[in-house]
C-alpha cells in the first residue's frame, strides 16, 4: 500500500476552490431540477445539494498513456531507440512516421509538451485524484521479452512527463508494463517511486501487485485504486506475480471465484469514506461490442466485491459506459497518448480521438453523481481540443453504445460531453 497526500497549492487550488464554487454546484443543481429524487435524495435541499457538490470526490480518469518508443525520442531525455519488431527497428522511424504523417514536432519538446490543452482542462476542472493506465515500461533495459514483438519503453530521464501533467496514479497491470524484464520492471517502479507518483497492479510479488495505492484527498477522504489484468488484452500468463515472484496483478478469469478473492482484498482496505476503484486491462484494441462475462463481472465488483467505479482500459478508442446502482462502469477508456499517428489501419474507429473522464463521486456512497468528458485529438505527439465536428462523432458513438447499457451521451454547446441515466 502507498500512501501520498494530494497537496495542491497556489494557482491549482484557487482553481480547485472557484470551480467547486460554481460548476460543482451548478452541475448538482442542474441534476437536482432534472432528475430530482433519483440524483439528490427524497429530502434534497439548496442546502444539501450545496454539500454534495463541495464534499464531492472529483476523479480524473483516461486510458492507455504510452510516453515511450516515438514519444520518448521526442522526448528531453530519449532512451535507447533500439526495436525487436518484426518490421521497424528504431523507435526514431514512429517519431518520422508521426511527423511525415501530420507536420514537424519541436524536438526536444519539453515535459509538460505531451499534454497540450489537457493541462488547460486540468485547471478548469480540478480533480482530486488523476489515474491513468500507464501503458509503458520505464527503464534502461535492453533486456526485451522474447517473441512479444512489440516492446514499449520510456527512458527513466523523462519520467518528469508524468508528473507535468500531476497525475498521481499510474495503473501498470497491463500488457507492457514487463515488456523489458524483470529489471525494466523493477526499474518502473523504482523511478515513478522517485518520481513520487502513486503505483498499482504491479510488485516484486503477489501481495506488492495486488495491493490498491491509498491516496488522501484532504476534507474528503480516501481514493483506493486496484489495477489489476486480464489475458483477455494479451498479457501473457507468465507475466502473473506470485509469492515471491514480480509481475503483474493478472486475474485467473471472470468468475465468481476471482470477484471473492478481489472482495476479501477490497473488505482488508476499504472504510467508510473510501472510494474504491477497480482498474482493469481487458479486451482487445478495436470493437466496440462489451463482453458478456466482462459485464457480469463488473457488476459484481459492484455487488460484491465493495468496488464504486469501474474504470476499464486495453481498446484503443472510447467505448460504451453504464452507471450499474448508481456506480459507474467505463467498459474502455481508450488510448489518450500513444505514438501511433503515421500508422494506418482501423481508421473508421477513429483512434486519434481521446477522452477525459471527470467523474464527482458521493464519498459517503461512491455513487455518481456527474461525469463529463472533454473529447481532444493527438496531433504531433500532443494532446489538443477536438474539433466541435469530432466531439459530435463522438458524442454520437458513444451515445449509440452507451444506449445499450442504459446510459445515453450527450454533447453541449462547449465541445463537452455528459453521460445521462
Ligand atoms: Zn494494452
Amino acid at each position: 500500500m502507498k500512501q501520498r497526500s494530494a497537496d495542491k497549492v497556489g494557482r491549482r487550488e484557487f482553481l480547485k476552490v472557484s470551480a467547486a464554487g460554481t460548476l460543482g454546484v451548478l452541475s448538482a443543481f442542474s441534476r437536482a431540477a432534472e432528475a430530482g429524487q433519483q440524483s439528490m435524495g427524497q429530502a434534497g435541499s439548496v442546502t444539501d445539494d450545496r454539500q454534495t457538490a463541495s464534499s464531492a470526490v472529483k476523479l480524473f480518469l483516461c486510458g492507455d498513456v504510452m510516453t515511450g518508443r516515438g514519444i520518448d525520442q521526442a522526448l528531453p531525455h530519449p532512451g535507447d531507440p533500439r526495436l525487436f519488431e518484426p518490421y521497424i527497428t528504431t523507435a526514431v522511424r514512429y517519431l518520422e512516421l508521426a511527423e511525415e504523417a501530420n507536420g514537424p514536432i519541436p524536438k526536444p519538446v519539453d515535459f509538460s509538451y505531451i499534454w497540450g490543452d489537457a493541462l488547460d482542462q486540468f485547471d478548469c476542472m480540478a480533480p482530486d485524484v488523476k489515474i491513468a493506465n500507464l501503458e509503458t515500461a520505464v527503464t534502461r533495459s535492453n533486456e526485451y521479452w522474447p517473441g512479444k514483438g512489440i516492446n514499449y519503453r520510456m527512458n527513466p530521464g523523462n519520467i518528469a512527463c508524468i508528473t507535468a501533467a500531476g497525475i498521481d496514479c499510474c495503473a501498470l497491470a497491463n500488457n507492457h508494463v514487463l515488456d523489458w524484464g524483470y529489471n525494466g520492471l523493477a526499474e518502473t517502479l523504482r523511478s515513478l517511486r522517485e518520481a513520487r507518483v502513486n503505483t498499482a497492479g504491479a510488485g516484486s510479488n503477489l501481495d506488492e501487485a495486488s495491493a490498491p495505492a491509498v491516496i488522501n484527498i484532504p476534507g474528503k477522504g480516501r481514493a483506493v485504486i486496484f489495477s489489476l489484468a486480464s489475458e483477455t488484452s494479451g498479457v501473457p500468463w507468465s507475466w502473473a506475480a506470485a509469492p515471491g515472484k514480480p509481475g503483474v496483478y493478472l486475474i485467473r478469469d471472470f468468475s465468481a471465484r476471482t470477484v471473492r478473492e478481489f472482495a476479501a482484498k477490497v473488505s482488508a482496505v476499504k472504510r467508510q469514506g473510501d472510494v474504491v476503484i477497480a482498474s482493469i486491462h481487458w479486451g482487445g484494441n478495436w470493437g466496440y461490442e462489451i463482453p458478456g462475462p466482462h459485464r457480469t463481472f463488473a457488476h459484481r465488483l459492484i455487488d460484491r466485491a465493495g468496488v464504486d467505479l469501474v474504470h476499464g482500459h486495453s481498446s484503443h478508442h472510447p467505448r460504451g459506459m453504464e452507471v450499474y446502482r448508481n456506480k459507474l462502469i467505463l467498459y474502455g477508456c481508450g488510448d489518450f497518448l500513444n505514438d501511433y499517428e503515421g500508422i494506418s489501419g482501423y481508421e473508421a474507429f477513429r483512434g486519434d480521438l481521446t477522452l477525459m473522464y471527470f467523474a464527482r463521486l458521493e464519498p459517503a456512497s461512491g455513487r455518481l453523481l456527474d461525469l463529463e468528458m472533454r473529447p481532444m485529438q493527438i496531433r504531433n505527439f500532443r494532446l489538443k481540443r477536438a474539433s466541435s465536428q469530432d466531439a459530435g462523432w463522438l458524442a454520437k458513438v458513444l451515445d449509440r453504445e452507451s444506449s445499450k447499457l442504459g446510459a445515453r451521451v450527450e454533447a453541449r454547446d462547449d465541445h463537452s460531453l455528459v453521460l445521462r441515466w
